[in-house]
């Protein structure tokens, strides 16, 4: 691994002012933030990431749980993704983010990684963690070996023609389809982006994966007020039980009423090249009555403008099967 500054700020403002010196916020950056290096500590050690300077997040006072007003959550950015899975809360009633946490990485990996840094990690396209490879979202403009190569675990849906590379993670996935919002303080000002239009598709620049700028802190993630009588589900379909990333996975958040679906609220993971929320499914579903056809249906309809590569087309069944049941088990 290369040497670095390692560097402790006193608060969130001196955080964001020695980020804020960075050349982007994206791949190449400078500076970086860590927080529980599950991420990115990985990528230094295969030089991928080569930060001049990491900042040190963990003793900044991002890590509550708390009720909101609202009657929402509020997740501080450094909250663990154990205890975020665990909280009495979240399991009660955001039942799809604790389920899609608890499907992801491992016990020990989920003690460590936290809140933001789930929402910003990388792809696991074997070409962007190889640097003998060429890789337009490492290196832009070098190419994307994997259109022509392995691309079997890779995205159907948000493809370019320059990154097809999936987004892994499941806890995003239930984000979206619960409609948080992430909360980033940044050298100028504080924003609030809606999940739905913080990760960036990769376009003709897939090396810009958010819309984060440099010296832009996440500080928090809020959740609206959870929807009375709504059915929770996060299903995921992988290679093996446990430790993997998914192959497809639904995230469903849906209110029935006498056997009609009045509301839903529907993302998928591991079919795209950022957390997707689809709301062809949800037009799909609202007003229909409960059963298995119309949950087909709307599954297909999410996958309708799914493009397949050389090796990943079987994709397209597996989530449109994985959704279909997710509905069923949500409304059973
Ligand atoms: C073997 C393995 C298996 C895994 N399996 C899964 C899986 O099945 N499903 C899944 O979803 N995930 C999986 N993961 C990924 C894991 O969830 C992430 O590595 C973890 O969530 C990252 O969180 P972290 O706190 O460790 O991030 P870090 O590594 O500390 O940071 C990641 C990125 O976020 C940035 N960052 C961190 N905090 C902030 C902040 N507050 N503001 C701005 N930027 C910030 C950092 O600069 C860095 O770029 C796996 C990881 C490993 C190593
Ligand atoms: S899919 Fe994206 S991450 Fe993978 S090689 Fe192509 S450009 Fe790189």
């Amino acid at each position: 691994m290369h040497t670095f500054e390692f560097v402790r700020p006193a608060d969130s403002a001196a955080a964001v002012a020695t980020a804020a010196q960075a050349n982007t916020a994206q791949q190449g950056a400078d500076v970086r933030f860590v927080a529980g290096g599950t991420t990115l500590l990985d990528l230094m050690k295969l030089n991928v990431e080569t930060p001049a300077r990491v900042i040190d997040i963990n003793r900044l006072p991002l890590d509550k749980i708390e009720a909101r007003p609202d009657g929402g959550v509020k997740i501080g950015a450094t909250v663990r993704n154990a205890d975020l899975a665990h909280h009495p809360t979240v399991q009660r009633e955001y039942a799809v983010m604790s389920q899609a946490i608890l499907a992801g990485a491992s016990a020990q990996l989920r003690n460590m990684a936290t809140t933001a840094g789930n929402l910003l990690q990388r792809t696991r396209c074997v070409y962007f963690r190889d640097t003998a490879m060429p890789c337009n979202k490492r290196e832009p403009g070098t190419g994307c070996p994997a259109i022509t190569g392995t691309n079997c675990t890779l995205a159907v849906l948000g493809t370019s023609e320059h990154c097809i590379a999936t987004n892994p993670s499941d806890m995003c996935v239930a984000m979206a389809a619960l409609e948080a919002t992430v909360h980033v303080q940044g050298s100028k000002d504080t924003r609030a982006i809606p999940i739905g239009d913080f990760h960036l598709l990769p376009g003709s620049t897939p090396n810009r994966e958010t819309v984060l700028e440099p010296g832009d802190l996440i500080t928090h993630v809020t959740l609206p007020p959870p929807v009375a009588g709504s059915r929770q589900v996060y299903l995921k379909l992988r290679d093996r039980a446990s430790y993997e990333f998914a192959l497809a996975s639904a995230a469903v958040v849906i209110t029935v009423e006498a056997g009609n679906v009045t509301r839903a609220r529907v993302a998928l993971g591991g079919v795209g090249t950022k957390p997707w929320r689809s709301p062809e499914a949800e037009a799909a579903l609202v007003g229909q009555p409960v059963n298995q056809a119309n949950f087909r249906k709307a599954a297909e309809a999410a996958l309708r403008d799914a493009k397949p590569q050389s090796q990943n087309a079987f994709k397209i069944e597996l989530a449109t099967r994985c959704l279909t049941h997710a509905l069923q088990t949500a409304t059973a």
